[in-house]
């Protein structure tokens, strides 16, 4: 590896006003970014401006659309109460307070990832998540941020300080005292945010305290990140590379399983060779990398795109592993697709690759009970209806028992299916209630996992 990293900008709201890129866009274009930046987060650096953005088609292109903020991503109203404020030179205060009226009616979940929190003697655990039997979420307080912010984001309350709502632990030794009592979780997942975002030397803490004998339930680290495709030199170029690299070897030494669950909207995002030189670096660890992504309308919403990523992605020895349905808050309008037009675009692609492709599962909705896939539309005794399954759920037993529901060719959600064949509930639906003590109607949105 050479030890030289092309220089970093990172941009913000304002300074991507000075990129050399920006100014040449129309000044409609600009000022969308100026105002939807105020509510939604923005960030970019200049390997995702040079490299992956097309400038010269920037209207049509997936990943100008998926880092830069659009008109239509808020409603004319939001939008319009944001313009005038600015347009009046209105105060910083008072636009923080419309910005913050604005937020909240954009369902940022603000209790919704409470319920998944575990406690330990009595304590709750904030920064942990532990939603299935297996598998804990650790959101380390240095990586909850990003490279660049996918303007899709379902995190965004993490990043414009919503602090109420924000995961975050610097708790390593309680985590360990937790997972001791708990032999029944195999995997913990690091993310974020983006742990790829923190310095080796601060992963290294963490990881290595999951190394230990005492914690030998522990077979998979996981670790989500979008840098393979934000910032691929993480793993190549930066100071601390070659040590990310070695701590990866040392996991792997250590009989544990790492997996890189690497973000990839796009196939674009696949073709830049600091990205297929980072992908190399990393399996040449040990480490594996599978793949995920939500299905979203002006980025994806094409089984072409899906069928291409997957066959590259295989091409580069990365495992195909999920299609997600996105979720509801922050722009989800924009983005949003019904769940039977994206089981058409998972279909026809599914159809389009060869069967080592195929490890690939979706579309997957990540919601209160669970992960459920929808598995296709079918006619059943007289009736249209979804034919679903749990990949994961609250309680084990519910996984990989199929399950009907009403055909709605508009549903985008799990929340707005109703039971098929003039069944009340989902089979789940009274343990549901107990689990979440009644409160049914929540999202733990959190989990992209
Ligand atoms: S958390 Fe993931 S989806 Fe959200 S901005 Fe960061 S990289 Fe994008």
């Amino acid at each position: 590896m050479t030890h030289t990293a092309p220089p970093y900008i990172a941009y913000s709201s304002n300074s991507i006003q000075h990129a050399a890129q920006f100014q040449k866009l129309p000044a409609i274009e600009r000022h969308a970014v100026e105002i939807v930046s105020k509510v939604l987060p923005f960030k970019a650096n200049s390997y995702v401006i040079e490299e992956l953005i097309d400038w010269d088609n920037f209207k049509s292109d997936p990943m100008f659309t998926l880092i830069f903020p659009q008109r239509e991503m808020l409603s004319d109203d939001h939008f319009s109460r944001m313009e005038q404020l600015v347009k009046h030179n209105a105060s910083a205060q008072a636009i923080a307070h419309e910005v913050q009226k604005i937020r909240m009616e954009l369902n940022p979940h603000p209790s919704a990832q409470l319920r998944n929190i575990p406690q330990i003697d009595g304590q709750p655990l904030p920064g942990v998540q532990h939603k299935y039997r297996e598998t804990v979420l650790f959101f380390p307080s240095q990586g909850q941020t990003c490279h660049a912010y996918c303007t899709f984001c379902f995190r965004w309350p993490q990043f414009v300080g919503m602090s109420d709502i924000k995961f975050a632990t610097r708790e390593i030794q309680t985590f360990v005292e937790y997972l001791k009592a708990h032999k029944e979780v195999t995997d913990v997942l690091f993310t974020g945010g983006d742990p790829m975002i923190m310095k080796t030397s601060i992963l290294e803490n963490y990881i290595d305290a999951l190394l230990k004998d005492d914690l030998s339930h522990i077979r998979t680290i996981r670790i989500g990140t979008k840098a393979l495709s934000y910032w691929p030199y993480r793993f190549t170029h930066d100071p601390d590379a070659d040590d990310l690299r070695r701590l990866f070897e040392r996991v792997v030494k250590s009989g544990r399983n790492l997996f890189i669950m690497a973000h990839f909207n796009h196939y674009r995002e696949l073709q830049p060779k600091a990205q297929r030189d980072a992908t190399r670096a990393i399996l040449d660890t040990g480490a594996q990398i599978r793949t995920q992504s939500p299905v979203l309308k002006h980025i994806n919403d094409d089984p072409n795109v899906w069928a291409t990523m997957w066959r590259e992605q295989v091409d580069q020895n990365m495992i195909p592993y999920y299609m997600f349905v996105e979720r509801d808050t922050g722009p989800k309008q924009f983005f949003e697709i019904p769940l039977e037009h994206a089981w058409n675009i998972f279909r026809e692609a599914y159809q389009r690759v060869s069967g080592i492709c195929r490890t690939v599962r979706g579309p997957v909705l990540s919601a209160t009970p669970g992960k459920v896939q929808v598995l296709g539309v079918a006619d059943l005794a007289g009736e249209r209806v979804f034919t679903l399954r749990f990949l994961q759920g609250r309680n084990p037993d519910w996984v990989a028992r199929p399950f009907f529901a009403k055909h709605d060719q508009g549903a985008t959600w799990l929340d707005q299916l109703t039971p098929a064949f003039g069944d009340e509930k989902f089979f789940y639906q009274n343990e549901l209630n107990s689990i979440l003590g009644g409160d049914s109607d929540i999202d733990d949105s959190i989990s992209f996992e």
